[in-house]
């Protein structure tokens, strides 16, 4: 099953698959609210822990367009309205981060009080524009992408909401950079923050140098980590050829996630999935 649109604004009709919003895929776990209260009836015959099961992973467009409209929209500050809505109109729009994300990731740096951080894929720039404003008036962003034409399609709107100060984009791509900044001493152990949205074959590769540039305590986000659901459907699913090609990349790098013992993880199941890694060690 897969939706062919991406607007992180479309409402998903309950029994439709749901764009997911984020545009690195489109969205495959799709279940019909419909038959929401006879699955639910049937998980408890099954015991707690199978009525917990998949029930964190969204269960309906219903739902998911009820947690927009409700929790999400009434708090999205005009700037990531006006830059969701650019984004909409973009062909590759697909790729934006959904906006329940983006509250997600402003709590979460709140909660951990990060300063500095890094993104690493930036797109149209609706996750880096969520960072600037959780941000304290101090706080700095390294923000990375191989293509700034995107990049300059939301730049306006970062500057109308006064955010320019807290924004280093560097144009050019990932690798090479991470290794130059591993270079300079300031930047060893230096962010509390890091979200990780780019190419998924080369997430394993940024994660061994992430975690010399995160700091210990500092967290790593992993972005797109259920990869559409892909990672547990049957061979014969006709997914489009980047959900395929990318899909054993980020199956490698859940595997590598969970074994690695400098880190705590959570996978946390908004947008596509975000891994979130704390450095220990
Ligand atoms: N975080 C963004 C947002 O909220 O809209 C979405 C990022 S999008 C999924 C992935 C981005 O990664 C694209 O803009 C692409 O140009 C960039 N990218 C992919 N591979 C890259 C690489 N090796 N180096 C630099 N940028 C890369
Ligand atoms: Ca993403």
């Amino acid at each position: 099953v897969e939706a062919h649109t991406c607007n992180g604004n479309a409402a998903p009709k309950a029994g439709e698959t749901a764009a997911t919003t984020d545009c690195d895929p489109p969205k495959t776990v799709v279940v019909s609210h419909e038959n929401g209260n006879a699955a639910h009836e049937q998980d408890k015959k099954k015991g707690r822990h199978a009525a917990v099961g998949h029930k964190s992973v969204l269960q309906s467009d219903a739902l998911y367009q009820y947690i927009l409209e409700t929790s999400v929209y009434p708090r999205e500050s005009p700037y990531q309205k006006e830059l969701r809505e650019i984004t909409e109109k973009h062909p590759w729009n697909l790729m934006t981060t959904p906006p329940d994300e983006g509250q997600f990731l402003m709590l979460l740096l709140k909660l951990i009080n990060a300063k500095n951080t890094m993104e690493l894929g930036v797109y149209t720039g609706y996750s880096l524009l969520s960072t600037a404003l959780a941000l304290p008036d101090d706080g700095k962003i390294i923000a990375i992408d191989i293509n700034r034409q995107n990049y300059e399609l939301g730049a306006p709107v970062i500057e109308k909401a006064g955010l320019n100060h807290k924004i280093d984009f560097r144009e050019g791509l990932i690798l090479p950079q991470l290794d130059d900044m591993l270079l300079e001493e300031k930047y060893i152990d230096f962010f509390d923050f890091i979200f990780v949205d780019a190419d998924k074959d080369n997430y394993v590769n940024y994660h061994e140098r992430l975690l010399k540039l995160v700091k210990v305590g500092g967290v790593i986000g992993y972005d797109n980590t259920l990869w559409n659901g892909s990672l547990v459907a049957p061979e014969d699913v006709p997914y489009p050829t980047y959900v395929r090609h990318y899909r054993p990349f980020v199956l490698e790098l859940n595997q590598v996630l969970a074994a690695d013992d400098q880190i705590e993880i959570s996978q946390i199941p908004v947008g596509d999935g975000i891994t979130l890694c704390r450095r220990i060690k």
